[in-house]
């Protein structure tokens, strides 16, 4: 049996839309006739509002409201309140507002309507946080509690995503603390249950249309319970962190609470497994502190504590000044724990899962690398069960969310779905992700007298048309002509007769002949054999740099990841001599673009061959208009058995 003790904090509470409009008779229920209008800076908007709907009543507005509520500001708002005979005080606007109306009601007695416009929660508490010369002092008092709260949905459509998400994660906190701090309740649980369930379900249709009513009234709604959570149930170790973080680095208030939530969560973890469950299920998370992790990154919100601009510097000082003065928390508080938690949120790292985790995912990869055990194949064994280890690895090291590993999943099975024999953006995948060139290096390392491989590439046509010696493969497309003389020999240097050559590459404007939808049948490829001197010439054209295609899934990766989608130009070889391997490589133009940021990685130093300028007949005895280039190479192959 849980034994408890439950004030109720007696403020009167107008809910809905347009609700604004009703402040007058809100104001007169408080015996108000004289108000004193605040707001703070950007809320012009809210304050009109406000202003029309309370007419004459209004004999003074002050709206210069501050974070942290600052005494030389309340002083001045003081001035303003004595001047005007102020006898209520009308507030609109997030906490900053909120809190001014609270300082002056202190100090005065004087009744409050406050209008909130955040989810800050400070409307339904008692305490007030004031700073004086740097320094935060906390108090709280029933006189500083507002007598009513006029919640309109209508004034909240103007937050910001980003605030939304920051201040609605504000209220999560105060409902989290108070579910496992000392003055805790049932009917307090519930509540603060209800608010985080309403946060976790609100921002994400918010993110999907900002003018979502339902979504802000939920929100509206998970501020006032999370708020009377707050002011029911008190704080533990994630509110002074941010109070010291603030305080002492001038941190943000909402986008600390973001960036601390999580990882005060995860320090509490061990400590009241309970309630994590129960946070967790209203999440509708698996587990609590990333949970809120995943809501925060999934929105878009700040993760931490670097970007907010806390210095590194100051970490150790932090953690001392949050364990200096003893308060309750469900965890033992340690200057070297609360240190690590601090770490952990300055760089923004996602929390740890429960430790039983390690010892879980090792034996089910285990388990996995045992089901192939018996394999026929020793090296297809070995393949898989090294594939399962690393995938295994990657997924605990990179501590994988279900939906980025269904992102995973949707993005391989569109680049499946995109593949045909003229498109193969799996092959693409492979060469913008290094590994085809990694590949290749293991391969063709081995035999360092060959010319060097380079990657397939993804426009490789099977049976591509036979071409005479001497032929024009251009298909006369316009660019600069181009007599390619090359001879194919082995390692010795002897030319081999009879070796099939592919060729294929794009044209002056970077794109295949499969690209070019006007294009009917192969152009800019090519087979053709040696003689016994194991050459073979022909006409083409200058290959052009080239974007690799961007409207699939690689390409959509790419663009994600700031990287360009450009291939140095280049013209490919298939090599196919009898008896000896094959050798698929590129030679590319010295002085064309990308060299040496290659998006499919494919460029060695020895593969970069000038394509000599040249005027005047070719060796052929064509005489090309201007410039034509002139490639001249060795293709040196090695025998199938070194
Ligand atoms: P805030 O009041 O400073 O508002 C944040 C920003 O949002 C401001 O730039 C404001 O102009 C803007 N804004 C507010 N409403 C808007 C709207 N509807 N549309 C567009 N912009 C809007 O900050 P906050 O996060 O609401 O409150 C933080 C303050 O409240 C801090 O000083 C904190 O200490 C205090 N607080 C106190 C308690 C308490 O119980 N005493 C509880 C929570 C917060």
């Amino acid at each position: 049996m849980r034994t408890f003790v439950h004030t109720a904090q007696p403020a009167r509470v107008v809910f809905g839309s347009g609700t604004v409009d009703g402040l007058a008779e809100e104001v007169r229920r408080l015996g108000g006739k004289r108000v004193l209008l605040l707001s703070g800076p950007g809320r012009a908007e809210a304050a009109g509002r406000a202003r029309t709907a309370l007419g004459a009543l209004v004999v003074a507005e002050f709206g210069g409201a501050a974070a942290h509520t600052p005494v030389e500001v309340t002083e001045r708002a003081m001035a303003v309140l004595r001047e005007a005979g102020a006898d209520c005080l009308v507030s609109v606007g997030g906490g900053s507002a909120t809190g001014l109306s609270k300082a002056l009601a202190l100090r005065t007695g004087l009744p409050q309507v406050v209008v909130p416009t955040t989810y800050a929660g400070s409307e339904m508490t008692p305490v007030l946080g004031e700073t004086h010369d740097g320094r935060t002092l906390t108090r709280s008092s029933p006189a500083a509690l507002p007598e009513t709260v006029v919640y309109d949905v209508d004034l909240t459509l103007s937050l910001p995503l980003s605030t939304s998400v920051t201040s609605g994660v504000n209220a999560m906190a105060h409902a989290v603390e108070a579910l496992y701090s000392a003055g805790g309740d049932p009917a307090t649980d519930r509540r603060a249950l209800d608010a985080i369930a309403l946060v976790a379900g609100a921002l994400p249709r918010l993110a999907a249309d900002a003018a979502d009513r339902e979504a802000r009234s939920d929100l509206l709604q998970a501020a006032w319970l999370a708020g009377t959570c707050l002011a029911g149930a008190g704080t533990a170790l994630h509110h002074t962190l941010c109070h010291t973080l603030g305080g002492a680095f001038g941190l943000p208030h909402a986008e600390t609470h973001t960036v601390l939530l999580p990882h005060v969560l995860a320090y509490n973890a061990p400590s009241a497994p309970d309630v994590m469950r129960r946070i967790a299920r209203a999440l509708g998370a698996p587990d609590a502190a990333s949970g809120v992790y995943d809501l925060v990154t999934s929105l878009g919100g700040p993760t931490s504590l670097r970007d907010l601009g806390m210095p590194e510097s100051g970490l150790d000082r932090a953690a001392e000044l949050a364990v200096v003065t003893p308060y309750p928390n469900p965890r033992d508080l340690t200057t070297d724990g609360v240190r690590g938690l601090l770490t952990d949120a300055w760089n923004g790292r996602r929390p740890q899962g429960p430790a039983t985790t390690d010892t879980v995912l090792a034996q089910l990869t285990e388990q996995v690398v045992a089901s192939f055990a018996r394999a026929a194949d020793a090296r297809l064994r070995d393949l898989l069960t090294g594939l399962v280890r690393h995938l295994h690895a990657y997924v605990a090291e990179q501590d994988l969310t279900e939906s980025e590993w269904a992102r995973a999943i949707d993005h391989l099975t569109r680049t499946g779905q995109l593949s045909s024999p003229i498109r193969q953006e799996f092959v693409l995948l492979s060469d913008v992700l290094g590994i085809s060139s990694a590949v290749d290096v293991l391969t063709n390392s081995r035999t360092p007298d060959t010319t060097p491989s380079a990657v397939l590439g993804p426009f490789y046509v099977e049976g591509p048309p036979e071409a005479e010696h001497g032929s024009d493969i251009s298909g006369d497309l316009p660019g600069t002509p181009l007599w390619v003389d090359v001879t194919i020999t082995d390692t010795a240097g002897e030319p081999l007769d009879d070796v099939i050559v592919d060729v294929w590459q794009a044209d002056e404007d970077g794109f295949y002949d499969v690209q070019l939808p006007e294009q009917e049948g192969p152009v800019l490829r090519a087979r053709l054999r040696t003689g016994a001197d194991g050459r073979l010439t022909f006409w083409s054209i200058l290959p052009a740099h080239y974007p690799v295609p961007g409207d699939g899934p690689v390409g959509e990766m790419l663009t994600a990841a700031g990287r360009h989608h450009y291939r140095a130009p280049h013209l490919h070889f298939m090599i196919s001599a009898p008896g000896h391997r094959r050798l698929i490589t590129q030679l590319f133009v010295s002085d064309g673009s990308y060299l040496d940021s290659d998006t499919v990685f494919g460029v060695k130093d020895p593969l970069v061959v000038d394509f000599v300028p040249r005027t005047g007949p070719g060796p052929d005895g064509r005489v090309p208009e201007g410039q034509w280039r002139l490639l001249e190479h060795t293709f040196r192959v090695a025998p199938l058995v070194l």
